[in-house]
């Protein structure tokens, strides 16, 4: 029996690379095992002409191409999830539209899942050349933190480029919640995952949409889907400094006794009210950031609203 290889392809701004990727995606296709293959392109809210682009390939290729547009851009985790929830294949795999995600590795992921008996095979960066050191840093910096705070592991350079049995797609497309932090759902879900190696390469054409101060925000939101640590740290920090200041009163009242009464000392009395106050505010923000999430949820606001769909 034939299979059915799915590919879901979030596209953002990417009328150059479309067409790119179409044709090394068929260049690849007969190397995989004579499988079918259905695109799922999804226009997330695209400012050029992206949609036209699609329109056209899906002309050219109505057997293989789809295409699903978002009323506005919803972003990459829910242009992910209406492509998950649209396909039909045996296989599904994630790919970027910018060819930074090898087509070629396709064929080695599918040997994988066929011989190896593998649920999931993704694809795992060896290095960060070519990334400003900076970010590199602040990428390891993130993984290192919310490995230690939380029970879903999720591993540095791990790549949303990846090929899932079916079985492993409904387990994904259970997990509804509005605040989708991709490597967390993919992780939390479990099953045999294998890796393979990719070397950083560059986009094919087209820029990033990733700024330095979206992958700080990205990062804040992974860490509150993912872990309850730092309502936990509040507490902790409360403690710590509930402790500290009985050592105080007990070192003014035996001053007191010995010395006498004084009057210097307002200075630090006022450091230490302050730095009491700005704990507070923390662990405020800390716990109105999980209300917020808990506020979204709560709303239960469709993940993306589709404008066309063929
Ligand atoms: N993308 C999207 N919505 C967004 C941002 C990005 O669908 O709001 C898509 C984009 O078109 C690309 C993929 O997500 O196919 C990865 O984006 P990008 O290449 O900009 O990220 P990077 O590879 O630099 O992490
Ligand atoms: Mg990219």
């Amino acid at each position: 029996m034939t299979k059915k290889v799915s590919l879901v392809v979030p596209c953002f701004n990417e009328e150059k690379t479309i067409p790119l990727f179409y044709a090394a995606l068929q260049a690849v296709k007969p190397q995989l095992r004579g499988a079918e293959l259905e695109y799922w392109f999804i226009n997330d809210g695209s400012q050029d002409t992206t949609m036209a682009v699609l329109r056209d390939l899906q002309q050219k290729d109505p057997q293989q191409v789809h295409y699903i547009s978002f009323s506005r851009n919803f972003g990459k985790e829910a242009a992910l999830y209406a492509g998950l929830q649209a396909t039909t294949g045996d296989y599904v795999a994630v790919m970027d539209a910018d060819l930074q995600d090898p087509p070629e590795q396709l064929v080695d992921m599918l040997a994988g899942i066929e011989d190896e008996g593998y649920d999931v095979v993704g694809t795992r960066r060896i290095d960060r050349a070519g990334e400003p050191v900076i970010r590199s840093f602040f990428a390891n910096t993130f993984y290192r933190f919310i490995n230690k705070i939380s029970s879903t592991p999720i591993k540095n350079g791990v790549r949303d480029f990846r090929l899932m049995t079916r079985q492993v797609v409904d387990a994904v497309l259970s997990m509804s919640e509005y605040n989708r932090f991709s490597k967390g759902i993919l992780s939390w879900v479990g099953f045999n995952t294998k890796y393979l190696s990719y070397e950083n390469r560059d986009r094919v054409a087209g820029k990033t949409s990733w700024s330095f101060w979206k992958l700080v925000r990205y990062s804040i939101d992974g860490i509150v889907d993912f872990s309850d640590a730092p309502l936990v740290l509040a507490s902790f920090v409360g403690f710590a400094s509930f402790l500290v200041s009985l050592m105080g009163i007990a070192f003014v009242i035996v001053r007191k006794i010995i010395y006498g009464g004084s009057v210097t000392g307002w200075a630090s009395m006022v450091s230490v009210i302050l730095m009491v106050g700005g704990l507070q505010l923390l662990c405020l923000g800390i716990l109105g950031k999980y209300i917020g999430s808990i506020y979204l949820e709560a709303k239960k606001r469709p993940i993306y609203i589709i404008k066309e769909k063929k």
